[in-house]
């Protein structure tokens, strides 16, 4: 397994790959790796002749007073992970690599599906994501591109960016790793304490009952607001609850799959989760 951390190392390691036509797969990451990101370095693998997986903690996808600062940065314990799922390369730049030294005059605003959800709590979250997707995509040129449903809407995000702008590469969506209590492991699962990480399990425990009680047949914007009431009772600072189709457009016809999010404050550390709840027809 290879570290580069610039553009033109990973040009020169891929350049040979790329020449005897070998299928490219890219795992872009902020690091801090646990079972979930190892998950999607696995399901490239299996599609896969070579796996780049980037990890790059972007400054342009924070918000101010957001943990740009305080994320986790632990390459060393990275390296490790990622050569025993058998990564090929790492691609580790700084942000200066990034970004350069002269301003970027150039945005990249995927609409509708980000005015909501998350983006409305996270204002220009998802131009910042677009734009490094976009950067990374360019620089690795990989044939698929693996991404969790952990972050669904960023998923939806990606898939349309590649679709309007005929990125030649196709997205794989990988499914959401969770703790044995049901958490979805998060790199920010490490920011709570012990007292704050035996509740995080509620998001969880309430989309469950959601779900069993939406086959029942309850109302979905009582379900909604249920979920919410349990989730204040229970410590949480509830940013939504929402309910949308899988294609992150508002529910017409409410026989069909939805799928429910979550995102909510324990103290200072925001989690986010989501659960697809599939109706037979
Ligand atoms: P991050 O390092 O948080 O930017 O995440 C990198 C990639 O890993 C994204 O595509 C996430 O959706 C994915 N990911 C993070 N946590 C999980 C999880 N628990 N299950 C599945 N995918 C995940």
């Amino acid at each position: 397994m290879k570290t580069e951390t610039t553009i033109q190392g990973l040009a020169a390691s891929l350049n040979p790959a790329r020449a005897a036509r070998k299928i490219i797969g890219f795992v872009p990451t902020m690091g801090n790796l646990h079972e979930g990101h190892l998950n999607l370095v696995r399901e490239a693998r299996k599609l896969c002749d070579i796996v780049v997986v980037s990890i790059f903690v972007n400054p342009i996808q924070f918000g101010a007073g957001e943990d740009f600062d305080s994320y986790p940065r632990t390459l060393e314990q990275d390296s490790r992970l990622l050569a025993d799922v058998d990564c090929d390369i790492i691609f580790a730049p700084s942000v200066e690599q990034m970004y350069g030294t002269q301003p970027r005059l150039t945005n990249i605003s995927v609409g509708q599906i980000t005015d909501d959800l998350c983006g409305k709590s996270r204002p220009g979250h998802f131009d910042g994501v677009a734009v490094v997707v976009t950067k990374l995509f360019n620089i690795v040129q990989p044939n698929f591109a693996f991404f969790g449903q952990k972050d669904y809407q960023q998923l939806a995000v990606i898939r349309q960016l590649v679709q309007d702008l005929n990125m030649p590469l196709e997205v794989i969506g990988v499914p959401i790793v969770r703790a044995e209590d049901g958490l979805a492991l998060s790199s920010r699962n490490g920011y709570l304490s012990e007292h704050q990480r035996a509740i995080a399990p509620t998001i969880y425990q309430l989309l469950k009952q959601a779900e069993q009680q939406l086959h029942e047949g309850h109302a979905l914007a009582q379900v909604l607001e249920s979920i919410s009431n349990q989730l204040t009772q229970a410590g949480f600072v509830v940013d939504y609850v929402e309910a949308r189709q899988t294609n992150l457009q508002p529910i017409a016809q409410f026989d069909r799959n939805v799928v429910l999010f979550v995102a909510a404050k324990l103290g200072t550390t925001r989690l986010i989760d989501n659960l697809q709840v599939d109706f037979k027809t």
